[in-house]
């Protein structure tokens, strides 16, 4: 069980996450669409090849930024948590109907991931589950 200043510390993990991210994608989206609108350098591809290079770089950088879509998503999801009051515990052991003091999901998890929604265990049962 969290107790309430570790869960403001997490809270402040989130945030920091979040706005590191919101700079990260930004940035990112900015640089994919400067690439494909030519950027500064206006000397056209002239070879098919250099065309495709150009076009799967620009495909990578915003699959990247997807990426980083979803992780924001799961920051923003894990700080209503934290307005709730269920942060911390594990929605698929709660959905068990476990109780509630031991959904807990890790504190060394929740270090590692802050965002993390489930623990360890349920966490794995997911993966085999979409594998
Ligand atoms: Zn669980």
């Amino acid at each position: 069980m969290l107790k309430k200043s570790e869960i403001e510390q997490f809270k402040l993990l989130l945030l920091s996450a979040q706005a590191r991210m919101r700079g990260d994608v930004e940035q990112l989206t900015a640089e994919a669409l400067d690439r494909s609108s030519g950027g500064s350098d206006s000397r056209s591809p002239t070879h098919i090849a250099e065309l495709g290079t150009l076009t799967y770089e620009q495909d990578f950088s915003l699959r990247v930024v997807e990426n980083d879509q979803e992780v924001l998503d799961e920051i923003i999801d894990a700080l209503n948590r934290v307005d709730k009051g269920t942060y911390g515990q594990c929605e698929m052991c709660v959905i068990e109907g476990k109780a509630p003091s031991k959904s807990w999901i890790p504190k060394t998890r929740l270090k590692a991931i802050p965002y993390a929604r489930n623990c360890v265990q349920c966490e794995q049962k997911r993966e085999e589950l979409t594998r």
